[in-house]
């Protein structure tokens, strides 16, 4: 059976690239690597590409997209958008983002804790050089590290 093509909406920051450069106008990080090799694959079966995002659609985030041979078919549009369905969300049938949290079904406090507990997994690099500076202040940078494993071990625990 063939795999129903789908639209499939790719967040910029922080999914196709790094916040290695920190987050300017026109300021790209590195490539994530295997953005270009996915985009290309949901691209060859069929999906529709749409890179959504909150920067601009201008020719420096083009070429970059060009030079990292990221393979897509809108930038923040959707031309096949139903006349009305005209609010500021682009129509998808996924969405791909490093601040998402998926919905499934029910707001229980389980949910809560997963929303109040999330952190996107990139953070620009000022704020981690912000937060090592903090840890030696504090003189725990290895307590801090330490908590960081803990953490994620009662995430997947839970
Ligand atoms: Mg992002």
């Amino acid at each position: 059976m063939e795999k129903k093509k789908r639209t499939i909406c790719i967040d910029f920051d922080g999914v196709l690239h790094d916040y290695s450069n920190g987050f300017e106008k026109d300021v790209f990080g590195e490539m994530i690597p295997g953005a270009d090799i996915a985009t290309k694959v949901l691209k060859n079966a069929g999906n529709t590409i749409i890179i959504y995002t909150t920067r601009p659609a201008t020719d420096a985030l083009k070429n970059w997209l060009k030079d990292h041979n990221i393979v897509y078919d809108y930038i923040n549009e959707n031309p096949d958008q139903p006349k009305d369905s005209e609010g500021c969300k682009i129509m998808a049938d996924i969405y791909i983002d490093d601040r998402n949290i998926t919905f499934h079904g029910t707001w229980d406090k389980w949910f809560l804790h997963t929303i109040g507990e999330f952190k996107p997994w990139a953070k620009p690099k000022k704020d981690l050089k912000k937060d090592m500076e903090q840890g030696y202040k504090e003189g725990d940078i290895w307590r801090m590290g330490q908590e960081k494993r803990t953490h994620h071990g009662d995430l997947s625990c839970g």
